[in-house]
């Protein structure tokens, strides 16, 4: 299980949080994610991550003191994700329920403002929302842009803004209150689809039956799952198992030691951003100029280099991201030699240009997967179907080459533009008939490859 909502940097579990945690862990409780009220708190939350590994953080700006957040406030948060164990913003939203909090007006600036910082920095939010359902949707409908991920904590409101919420691609979790005798909540529990549901206990708050009354902690989210898998008619260990999966999903929490592989590329200013179309397929487009360059040995005399170059060729790309560093690409690649026909400076030459056709298999590296702008080495495999003097020539090559490419998160998926130089090596040699001149033409072994340097555009329906 993991707690995804847990305030125990509170000074209520400064006498006793290590045992609180400790019991956790007994209970099951892999991780807990511990939000932030404001920054004041984030210098303590950050000794606490350093002390518990199990422990992950959101930062952000709660609504309660959405009345004191000024700009620099807001800096604050943006600058704070660079720190170890982030993995949202959170939480933020709008409690209307208080009267002396801050007005509508200023708490709605200031949950915009760090949903928009969270889409920069590509991590989910954490919504507190307390009867203030309406504003909460609108400005969550306003700023989704396909870019937006998060969780409406501690899920009150009907099935239509349940619905609503799901429609924006929003993950839903229940705390404590689920358990209490007069909750209509129960209803709306089977609604949630397993992939989008999540546990917490709200901890100081919002403590479950049978312990209503008494302090909340991470240990007791049990309660929570246990009700949640009765209301569904679910397996407690189901629930469990896709719950946690939903929150690893959700928040990342179990890559950091990919991170951590890559710790300069992982955190290099703020200009960064999460990954965000892993373990998904992508399709693309590229041009490229094919220029073909041949080793020629003659059987009499001597040998020489000759290029045709700058070959226009086109083709199309199937991409699969597997891993976050890594993606596997199925590329094919078409171009015609024309400069090989007979002309009138050239009438030694070939009736029908040569053809050919590359189809290539090949492992991406990219060393900062992170980055918005991606680097990224290649290597592979590639089949040459040729067609050269009307002589079908198949040939084996190795491909190696390096690349550029940039994440593009829209509405309608992840776009990829990229740009890279790619040079295909035939193995082996060929007999072939070499014209040099009208009344020069000579047998020759040759070795060839071909340079490709070109862009294309991928994308990714779904990431
Ligand atoms: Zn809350
Ligand atoms: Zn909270």
């Amino acid at each position: 299980m993991i707690d995804t909502h847990a305030h125990i940097d509170l000074p209520v579990f400064d006498p006793d949080r290590a045992e609180v945690l400790q019991r956790a862990r007994q209970q099951g409780v892999e991780a807990v994610l511990m939000p932030a009220i404001s920054s004041e708190g984030f210098a303590k939350a950050r000794r606490i991550v350093e002390e518990y590994p199990d422990v992950y953080r959101a930062v952000g700006i709660h609504p309660h003191a959405a009345g004191d957040a000024n700009t620099a406030e807001l800096a604050a948060v943006e600058a704070e994700i660079m720190q170890p164990r982030v993995v949202a913003i959170g939480e933020i939203g709008l409690d209307y329920y208080y009267a002396n909090l801050a007005c509508p007006a200023v708490q709605q600036k200031v949950f915009r403002e760090q949903v928009r910082i969270a889409k920069r920095c590509g991590l989910p939010i954490i919504v507190h929302n307390r009867d203030a359902h309406a504003d909460v949707l609108r400005i969550l409908e306003e700023e989704q842009d396909g870019t937006l991920r998060g969780v409406l904590h501690c899920f009150s409101g009907d099935a239509d803004y349940l619905c609503r919420a799901l429609e924006l691609g929003f993950y839903v979790s229940f705390t404590g209150n689920i358990t209490y005798r007069k909750s209509a909540l129960g209803e709306l529990v089977p609604l949630v689809p397993e992939e989008r549901l999540l546990l917490e206990t709200d901890s100081p708050y919002m403590t479950p039956h049978p312990h209503r009354g008494k302090r909340n902690e991470p240990a007791f989210v049990r309660f929570v799952a246990e009700k949640l898998a009765e209301l569904r008619g679910q397996a407690f260990s189901a629930l469990c198992q896709s719950t946690t999966r939903a929150a690893r999903q959700l928040f990342r929490i179990g890559i950091g030691a990919l991170l951590l592989m890559f710790p300069l590329f992982a955190s290099t200013g703020s200009d960064t951003t999460r990954h965000l179309y892993a373990k998904s397929f992508g399709f693309g487009i590229h041009g490229a100029t094919n220029t073909i360059v041949e080793l020629r040995r003659f059987t009499t005399g001597e040998g020489q280099t000759f290029s045709y170059e700058g070959l226009p060729a086109f083709g199309a790309h199937l991409f699969y991201e597997f891993h976050d560093a890594f993606s596997a690409e199925l590329a094919y690649t078409y171009s015609r030699n024309t400069k090989v026909l007979k002309t009138p400076q050239q009438p030694w030459g070939q009736d029908r240009p040569d053809i050919y056709q590359v189809l290539e298999l090949c492992l991406h590296w990219s060393p900062n997967p992170y980055g918005r702008v991606n680097f990224y080495g290649t290597l592979g495999g590639a089949a040459l179907l040729n067609r050269i003097n009307e002589r079908q020539e198949n040939r084996v090559a190795l491909v190696t080459g390096v690349g550029l490419r940039f994440n593009l998160p829209t509405g309608v998926g992840m776009f990829m533009p990229w740009m890279e130089w790619r040079l295909d090596f035939a193995l082996g040699r060929q007999q072939r008939d070499v014209y040099l001149s009208s009344t020069d033409r000579r047998s020759a072994d040759v070795g060839f490859y071909l340079s490709l340097p070109r862009v294309g555009l991928l994308w990714f329906p779904q990431w």
